[in-house]
């Protein structure tokens, strides 16, 4: 047995299995030429980031568009980042947008796919043959360093304004032989397995990211570490056997990462696989004082999934604005496609911003408001609904009690060609629908302020005598301008214009007195329809409600 051999044999020697079982476990996956297969790979944290949100679904897309693979993985090697249920929060926050994935990870407790563990700490003995297999070739080895001599390392390269690090004349076990190692390790004392890293300070490196393009930085010569004390991978160890055995195409993932790219290639290399697609995504932006900051955890609220699905904006919506961020020519082909399908427009992972789409919340309710008011009553009752029942109880139950109600409300000027654009996310529905339900609506009239109380209340004295809950649309409009014109107002805003020393005002200012009366807004959809799904007796109490205020104010 040689020593390369025998130090394998001593650091691992319950392990049986060889890289080769491996490749025969996880065989190449059979896809069509040019099918993306590629994952999600957080960290059980407890906090979904919307960065996270923007890269799944890029994956998801990319996947998608070439009927390859998306799949989840959990990367919980870290435990002391772990918090409870942090999986399926991922899942679960994911799902609400409508992220599904093919494979891998789908709950706490379960996973589907051929291609796993998709848990890394249900992985070890898998990282654990492809390190023996690197000690056997002479390529890693055991590092019995103390956290002292590391420090020590540290002060002295600082000092001498060297790189920092592992390397070279400070590998100190580099060759090691396994006898030292064994006393060693029946002394008691702890190792790390790292690199035998056969980079060189002279040569560089060079790859091409799917955003970024052409990269190149100097090769990596740091001894890294591949398994820490307690036995488990280290991040880069993990990426390269897991996206390797998963057979990932490509590795869509935060431009954080582009820095360690040149260990993550050196150790494809010295694993022999092949390197997969590297696509690194910059980080959302935000403006802030006239510059650019990455929106952050600490300070966003919409740095957090939860906050979309907590504000209700539909999944649909937020893929609109997904879809925004990602590929800047996306709205010239919603413009020109208005009623198209999302997964009709060509998504191109190398068409996104290479510094960082830019958050705006104006333009995300915008988007919001466009897609919304596309969606039929039914969508809209079912989305805000399902939305209440979570997030807003008195909503939802008003909505229980008479949907037939409510879904007349949310049918008012829905399906026309140029629909109103009133709401931008569920949160804002229960201000919506507010003065059609007693239990919201406080009452309050806001009357514009061109006619005396008066006038306003000789209108809706008026107009009830006239009004009839039987009137079809096409006669209620004459009907306000006939009474308008024998009050003294104008039948049209232009003939006022020309002569407004002869009226009062003109008809907008008539029905906007109805308007105020019945729904205390200036501003509503058709007066008609509201009037129409709230009933005449209502309309009735309410212009009386009114005229006694008027009255006593007078
Ligand atoms: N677990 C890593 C993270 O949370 C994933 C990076 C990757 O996608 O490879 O950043």
């Amino acid at each position: 047995m040689d020593d390369n051999t025998k130090m394998a044999e001593l650091l691992f020697p319950e392990i049986t299995k060889t890289p080769a079982d491996y490749e025969e476990i996880y065989p190449p996956r059979r896809l069509p030429e040019g099918a993306v297969v590629t994952r999600f790979s957080p960290s059980p944290t407890g906090f979904l980031h919307f960065g996270g949100l923007f890269a799944s679904f890029a994956g998801m897309t990319a996947a998608r568009s070439s009927g390859g693979v998306f799949y989840l993985r959990i990367e919980d090697t870290d435990k002391k980042r772990e918090v409870e249920g942090g999986v399926d929060m991922i899942v679960d926050g994911l799902r609400a947008f409508d992220i599904e994935f093919d494979e891998g990870v789908i709950s706490q407790t379960e996973e589907k796919g051929a291609y796993g563990p998709y848990i890394q700490s249900k992985r070890n003995d898998i990282y654990h043959a492809y390190v023996k297999s690197l000690v056997e070739k002479g390529l890693a080895y055991p590092c019995f360093m103390t956290e002292e001599e590391i420090a020590a390392i540290r002060a002295e390269q600082e000092e001498k304004k060297l790189l920092p690090g592992i390397y070279g004349e400070y590998a100190k076990y580099r060759d090691i032989t396994p006898e030292r190692a064994r006393e060693l390790i029946e002394s008691g004392a702890e190792y790390v397995v790292r690199l035998k890293s056969p980079g060189s300070p002279d040569r560089r490196v060079k790859f091409k990211d799917g955003i970024k393009g052409e990269i190149e930085m100097p090769e990596n010569i740091m001894d890294i570490v591949l398994l820490k004390k307690d036995g488990t991978p280290t991040y880069h160890f993990a990426h390269a056997i897991d996206d390797h055995l998963m057979r990932t195409t490509h590795v869509i993932r935060g431009d954080e990462w582009i820095s360690s790219a040149p260990i993550h290639l050196q150790l494809f290399y010295v694993l022999g696989f092949k390197a997969p697609k590297y696509v690194h995504i910059a980080p959302i932006m935000k403006e802030e004082n006239g510059g650019k900051r990455k929106i952050s955890k600490r300070k966003d609220p919409e740095a957090a999934v939860s906050f979309y699905e907590e504000a209700g904006y539909p999944a649909g919506s937020v893929w609109e604005y997904l879809m925004t961020l990602a590929n800047s020519n996306y709205e010239d082909w919603r413009l020109a496609n208005p009623d198209a399908d999302i997964k009709d427009f060509k998504f191109s992972l190398s068409k996104m911003s290479k510094a960082g789409a830019l958050f705006d919340f104006v333009k995300l309710n915008d988007v919001s408001k466009n897609y919304i008011c596309r969606l039929s009553a039914e969508e809209v009752f079912d989305l805000s609904a399902a939305w209440a029942k979570k997030y807003n109880t008195r909503l939802y139950e008003l909505f229980r009690d008479n949907e037939e109600y409510a879904r007349e409300i949310l049918a008012i000027e829905r399906g026309s060609a140029k629909p109103r654009k009133d709401i931008a996310k569920w949160e804002d529905v229960e201000g919506y629908v507010s003065y059609f339900y007693d239990e919201l609506w406080d009452r309050k009239r806001d009357f514009a302020d061109n006619l005396s109380n008066a006038d306003m209340a000789e209108i809706l004295e008026t107009y009830k005598t006239i009004y009839d809950g039987t009137v079809t649309a096409e006669d209620w409009f004459p009907q306000v301008r006939d009474m308008a014109v024998s009050l003294g107002y104008a039948k049209a805003p232009k003939e006022y214009k020309k002569n407004p020393d002869q009226y009062k005002g003109h008809v907008g200012d008539v029905a906007g007195v109805i308007r105020a009366a019945v729904t205390g807004r200036r501003n509503t959809p058709d007066l008609y329809e509201i009037m129409r799904v709230l009933g005449s007796n209502e309309v009735i109490k309410r212009i009386d409600e009114a005229i006694d205020a008027l009255r006593t104010l007078e």
